[in-house]
């Protein structure tokens, strides 16, 4: 038996700021999304790929599904990974 609890660290807290690709600045000036912290927390995560989605023509009922209810960590993890690697093409 042990008391040692060990705390997860929470995928909902702790994303890659999607916009500065984790490096917390575009073309040397501080990033509008993570101000620099390199990381974002799930709500701006979901913000941020709320707005690509919708500037990039994303389906409108997708979107406000994610709007209405915090997306799934799994879920938004995915799909930070596919905005960002589309954001980079
Ligand atoms: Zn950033």
């Amino acid at each position: 038996m042990s008391n040692i609890s060990i705390f997860p660290i929470s995928p909902t807290t702790n994303w890659q700021c999607p916009e500065c690709d984790g490096t917390g600045s575009i073309d040397e000036e501080i990033c509008p999304v993570c101000f620099g912290a390199t990381l974002i927390d799930s709500s701006a995560a979901a913000e941020w790929l709320i707005n690509f989605m919708q500037s990039s023509g994303g389906p409108t009922l997708e979107i406000e599904e994610l709007r209405k209810e915090a997306p799934d960590p799994l879920i938004l993890a995915v799909c930070l990974g596919v905005c960002s690697a589309i954001k980079r093409t």
